[in-house]
């Protein structure tokens, strides 16, 4: 298994929000960054860019960088991708999907002005203060994610 953290390139936002799901340390570009400001934030935190742009990917092996070059735009195919190229790709609440934050467990009873029973798992954003249920939602991604025959 590849344990590994990575920068998603602004093309491939939608598949970074599935790589967390997945517990993968996947960050977003900082705002307005340009190629050069995004291979930089790679070398610095030793992070792998993940991107779909061929001439960025190029500038990365001159860099030193580490990369991915993906070959679809296609969600579920960049995912078989990432499977073959070794990434866990279990469902598993470690990250936030929006901002990468680290996710803490907290207790239902612990959330003020929840209407949930108080047994129910519930994971709090550190960074952004999203929460995270285990709710209807969680199943449709799970199938998503093993539905692949990967
Ligand atoms: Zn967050």
């Amino acid at each position: 298994m590849v344990i590994d953290r990575y920068i998603a390139d602004e093309m491939l936002i939608r598949l970074a929000r599935w790589l967390r799901m997945a517990g993968q340390d996947v960050s977003n570009p900082p705002e307005g960054s340009s190629d050069s400001g995004l291979i930089e934030v790679a070398l610095k935190e030793g992070r792998v860019l993940l991107t779909r742009d061929r001439l960025l990917a190029r500038r990365c092996e001159k860099a030193g960088a580490g990369f991915i070059l993906l070959r679809s735009s296609q969600l579920d195919e960049q995912l078989l991708q990432l499977k073959e190229a070794g990434l866990s790709l279990e469902l598993s609440p470690a990250r936030c999907t929006l901002c990468n934050g680290i996710l803490e467990v907290v207790e239902g009873s612990d959330l003020c002005g929840s209407t949930r029973p108080v047994e129910t798992t519930a994971w709090r954003c550190e960074s952004c203060g999203k929460i995270y249920w285990r709710g209807s939602h969680w199943p449709r991604i799970r199938e998503r994610l093993d539905d692949k025959e990967f």
